[in-house]
Order: C-alpha cells, then sequence, then structure tokens
C-alpha cells in the first residue's frame, strides 16, 4: 500500500536570525523568524510525512505555546514523526522537495541537505531530492521576505 503527502511552509526572513534548511546552516544575512529554529525544508518535509499519514499537521504534534518546542531542532521533530511512521510500519519510498529563497544560491548546501534528510528519514540519498528555486525578483521570496518550501513525501506500507 501506497500513501502520498504534501507539505508547504513559508518563513519571515529578518536580518539577525539563523537560516536553516534541512538541518544545515547556511550563510546569509538573512535568516528565518518563527519558534524552533524555523528550518522551513524540515517543516514541509514533516508535514508531508503527517500528511501521507492522515495525521494532521506539525502544529498538531509541536504546538507553537508549548515551551519543550521552542528553539527546537527541527531536525528532531521529523525524527519523531519518523519513528510514528515506522510503528504505523510506513518507509519512505522517496521525497521530492523545492526550496524557494531568493537569497543567497542554495546549489552548493543541497548535497549535505539531502545527506542530513536522508539519514533522519532512513531512506537512501537516491531516494531524496532537494531542489532549489529562486524567486526571480518578484513575490515575497523574490523580495527577499521569505522562504518558501513544497514537499512531497510517497510511504509504502512493509
Ligand atoms: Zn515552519
Amino acid at each position: 500500500m501506497f500513501r502520498i503527502g504534501i507539505g508547504h511552509d513559508t518563513h519571515r526572513l529578518a536580518e539577525g536570525r539563523p537560516l536553516v534548511l534541512g538541518g544545515v546552516r547556511v550563510e546569509s544575512e538573512r535568516g528565518a523568524e518563527g519558534h524552533s529554529d524555523a528550518d522551513a525544508l524540515a517543516h514541509a518535509v514533516t508535514d508531508a510525512v503527517l500528511g501521507a499519514m492522515c495525521e494532521g499537521d506539525i502544529g498538531v504534534h509541536f504546538p507553537d505555546r508549548d515551551p519543550r518546542w521552542k528553539d527546537a531542532d527541527s531536525m528532531q521533530l521529523l525524527a519523531r514523526v519518523m519513528w510514528l511512521a515506522g510503528e504505523r510500519g510506513y518507509r519512505i519510498v522517496n521525497v521530492d522537495a523545492t526550496v524557494m529563497l531568493e537569497r543567497p544560491r542554495l546549489r552548493p548546501y543541497v548535497d549535505e541537505m539531502r545527506a542530513r534528510l536522508s539519514e533522519v528519514l532512513g531512506a537512501g540519498r537516491d531516494r531524496v531530492s532537494v531542489k532549489a528555486k529562486s524567486g526571480e525578483g518578484l513575490d515575497a521570496v523574490g523580495e527577499q521576505r521569505a522562504v518558501t518550501v513544497q514537499a512531497v513525501v510517497l510511504l509504502e506500507k512493509i
């Protein structure tokens, strides 16, 4: 049995904040605002896995108002959700994600993001795709006010 899930996440960018994507620290003047470490890639993949299992979303499992998740490492939250998926008998078939960020160019970081995600997802690197797009100077991404990530995940029951 196969299950598909989709995840979408946006964070505001601000000066003086770190930018973490897929557990990888990206050198950038502007970082992501938000509770936890504001890792939009980890959040979108987590939501896609939860969606595939019909298990709500990241806010249901790790509420903003809960101090336990303040400055949390989002890759640890993804690891918890993968533990849940394992309990339900699911494993990852593949993941595909697109990170939309104007600056800096993410190409030099993509392999490390795939490696970190692959480790936490328990899936080979050949099953984890991360793509980087700019906003072409348009909308909130293009104006460097936001980072947005879309992710799809396919699970299979083992
Ligand atoms: Zn988020």
